[in-house]
């Protein structure tokens, strides 16, 4: 951000943005053996390689909305428990409940991240935007986080018709770069997938022990992500 020139730009002082990354890494669990602090880092990298490698700078986001793209990857998975929508959905999680059995995790996320900041002024790094850059900020960090990409950006087309194929041109950016493993070497990548393989095997134990069905690929008695190509693509 700051080699960007965003926090010159946008009056960020380096203080209290240091503190809000702080507060934002310590709402992912350590214990989560794949959405933890290290993912969030991992897709910020992607996403920044991403956003410049295509030269998506140039025509799909000015500071702003490189700042909210930035944003959007480090918050991405703010707060995630360690299980899945489906199952925080079949054992009525608070959060299922909250968000109507829609997409709990993804709502939470970005829901979550900015109630924090709203309840602690002093974390307040974004005290220095307009009112309107404020509210143009939260919409396009809303919108990358959405769970609800519903088709592709056209790729012939250089520059965006409209703010609408803009932000869904930053969403699938921001799903690419989560899924940004499977484009690492080989040996990263396997590690990625025992970290992802563990999460799951862990939410299939809690699933023995409720007695719900247990996921596909999620028992630890049975093959998991690692032997499969079938559900690689899911963190
Ligand atoms: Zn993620």
């Amino acid at each position: 951000m700051h080699r960007e020139g965003l926090t010159k730009r946008f009056g960020m002082e380096p203080p209290r943005l240091a503190r809000l990354l702080r507060a934002l890494e310590a709402g992912y669990s350590p214990s989560n053996p794949y959405h933890n602090s290290a993912h969030a880092a991992d897709v910020l990298r992607n996403l920044h390689v991403l956003l410049h490698g295509a030269r998506l700078t140039e025509h799909y986001l000015d500071p702003l909305g490189l700042l909210a793209a930035y944003f959007a990857a480090i918050v991405h998975d703010y707060g995630h428990h360690g299980l899945t929508n489906d199952f925080l959905v079949a054992t009525s999680h608070p959060l299922a409940l909250r968000y109507n059995d829609r997409c709990p995790l993804e709502s939470h996320h970005c829901a979550a991240a900015f109630s924090l900041i709203a309840e602690r002024p002093d974390l307040d790094a974004l005290a220095g935007l307009s009112r309107a850059q404020r509210a143009a900020f939260r919409k396009q960090v809303g919108c990358c986080g959405a769970p609800d990409v519903e088709a592709p950006a056209a790729p012939e087309a250089p520059v965006p018709r409209d703010d609408a194929e803009r932000l869904l041109s930053l969403q699938v950016a921001l799903k690419v770069a989560d899924l940004g493993h499977l484009g690492a070497e080989l040996e990263a990548h396997k590690r990625w997938l025992r970290c992802l393989e563990e999460e799951f095997f862990g939410q299939g134990d809690r699933e023995r022990q409720l007695g719900l069905p247990i996921s596909p690929l999620f028992d630890r008695s049975k093959q998991g992500v690692s032997k499969s190509q079938a559900r690689l693509g899911l963190g």
